[in-house]
């Protein structure tokens, strides 16, 4: 096991296109670590530097201690579980999870059995260790392709989208499976996804990168409630974080359809009359109908049309469109009550703080 320590790790395609921009991040020594973002935004390509199959352009990769840029992937000592599970199909089970043993040279056959029946037994493939893959179904074909990186004790394990074939229940199945497996063998983890279910579900921490840089990097629970930019407001939480145009009016906040105390967060940060955006998830709204006059008191109430309802069994979203926007709320109900309090850790980024990150953002 190692940790993994990563400075401004940079990876420039030929026409100039930087794919990485500038990361560092250090992962812990057990650390189960989540690399997320949209399409494109470049965690593969991350992954595949640590791993050794792409070259770094510049910054430096230091696992364990040492620095591993110039060395070959089988000198890092890493496993990776791919996306399409790359199993050697004219083997059998037994003999894809033992491959790794054999390249090592030396391992006695003994030793060899006891390790791959010990992996099989962890993922429930005993049954199954002489059938070849092509008998076994995805799930059972991705706890091979795990098994094969648990048979040996390595630094750390990569996964790249590791579940993205499977179907959603199996999915669920296997996200519990992996974090099982992660906690009783304490072995450094870094895991690829754009599933924001799983980013939140299974690492300790997330590092959400956008279009090559680094946004944020945070325990699911920091992330949700202090993004630390409307990027990352708006892709973690599902359905999204509503975002409102507001004005600072005194010690209030005034949004397009009601008022709410100024967030004790923003106080001495923001002026009067300043323009802000407010982060509000749809879990902030409630039907006033149904609260009691207290709790009614301490928000703000205020009257809605409700465009489109969604019903998912467990709950239920309403769109409620305005002028300004749109605002997903949970319940479908007419009038609705935001509790300034929830607001308080919601506040996301002021207008000029916008106009910083652009410039950092290249322009964009
Ligand atoms: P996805 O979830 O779609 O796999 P990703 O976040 O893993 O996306 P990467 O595969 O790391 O993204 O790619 C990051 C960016 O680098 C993309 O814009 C991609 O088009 C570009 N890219 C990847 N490989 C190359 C290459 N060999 N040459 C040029 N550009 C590349």
């Amino acid at each position: 096991m190692a940790a993994i320590e990563m400075r401004n790790i940079v990876k420039e395609y030929g026409d100039g296109f930087k794919a990485v921009n500038d990361v560092s991040l250090d992962i812990a020594d057990g650390e189960f670590m989540i690399l997320v973002g949209p399409s494109g935004c470049g965690k593969s390509t991350l992954l595949r530097m640590i791993v050794g199959l792409e070259d770094i352009t510049s910054g430096d990769m230091v696992i364990g201690g040492d620095r591993v840029n110039d060395k070959a992937p089988r000198d890092r000592n890493l496993s990776m579980v791919f996306q399409n599970y790359a199993l050697y199909p004219h083997l059998t089970v037994f003999e894809n999870i033992a491959f790794p043993l054999r390249l090592q040279k030396g391992i006695a056959e003994d030793e060899i059995r006891r390790r791959v029946r010990e992996a099989a037994e962890m993922l429930e493939l005993n049954e199954h260790l002489d059938r070849k893959p092509a008998n076994l179904s995805g799930g059972q074909r991705q706890r091979v392709a795990m098994g094969r990186a648990i048979v040996r004790s390595v630094n750390a394990f990569l996964f790249d989208e590791p579940l993205s074939n499977l179907d959603a229940k199996l999915r669920g199945q296997m996200r519990t499976e992996i974090s099982r497996m992660q906690r009783r063998l304490g072995t450094t983890t870094v895991y690829v996804t754009h599933d924001q279910t799983e980013a939140m579900t299974l690492g300790d921490r997330v590092a959400v990168l956008r279009r090559g840089f680094l946004q944020q990097v945070a325990s699911p629970r920091e992330l949700y409630e202090q993004p630390v930019n409307m990027f990352v407001a708006g892709f973690i939480g599902s359905p999204p974080m509503n975002f409102l145009p507001a004005v600072v009016d005194g010690d209030r906040l005034k949004l397009p359809l009601f008022s709410v105390g100024l967030p004790a967060a923003a106080r001495g940060r923001v002026a009067d009359g300043q323009l802000l955006i407010a982060g509000l998830r749809p879990d902030h709204f409630e039907d006033a109908r149904l609260l009691d006059s207290a709790k009614r008191e301490r928000g703000a109430v205020f009257r809605a049309r409700v465009d489109v309802t969604e019903w998912l069994g467990d709950s239920q979203y309403a769109y409620i469109p305005f002028e300004a926007g749109e605002v997903t709320k949970q319940l479908a109900e007419l009038a609705a009550e935001l509790d300034s309090e929830a607001l308080r850790t919601q506040l996301v980024v002021s207008i000029d703080a916008m106009s910083r990150l652009r410039e950092n953002h290249e322009g964009e």
